[in-house]
């Protein structure tokens, strides 16, 4: 399922700093300009469930926007709270401990690429890159969810 799929039944709406209409514009520069690289996506947390918000880095390729909701959502799945806050471009960029980022990162990486579409993509002969196409997933990411399922040695069948 893609993210932003995932992101809507979870009742979370995904945006750009763009489209944040009051946003200065020093701040706009600082998110998508000096300090893009500081941040991936940001979760705005709402005060009743179901109206948060994610704001996606539109600097980021499509790959990693994709990864970057997966991310996101797996932290509130997880219910991490943040063990610090950064505020980059005004915007509160939540930090989480090595142990939550791993949790976060091991269900994010799940989420996007679950064992079952790998299996529905290998009997429909696809290969690595097919993979990474339909499922917006870096060549990285295919690599090491086909390893980490197993699903070359459970399938006796290479995927190219
Ligand atoms: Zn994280």
């Amino acid at each position: 399922m893609p993210a932003a799929q995932l992101a809507k039944k979870l009742k979370m709406s995904i945006r750009t700093p763009h489209d944040i209409t009051d946003i200065p514009e020093e701040h706009l520069q600082e998110l998508i300009v000096h300090g893009k690289n500081r941040w991936s996506a940001v979760l705005l947390k709402a005060e009743q469930p179901h109206n948060h918000l994610i704001i996606n880095n539109p600097t980021h390729s499509e790959q990693r926007k994709e990864s970057n909701v997966f991310h996101e959502i797996s932290h509130e799945l997880c219910e991490h709270d943040p063990d610090d806050v950064e505020i980059i471009g005004g915007l509160p960029v939540r930090r989480y401990c090595p142990e939550k980022e791993l949790q976060a990162e091991t269900l994010g990486f799940t989420l996007h690429l679950p064992k079952d579409c790998l299996f529905w993509a290998a009997k429909n002969q696809m290969n690595r890159t097919d993979i990474s196409d339909y499922f917006c997933a870096s060549s990285e990411l295919v690599r090491f969810r086909i390893n980490a399922t197993g699903i070359e040695r459970i399938l006796k069948k290479r995927i190219p």
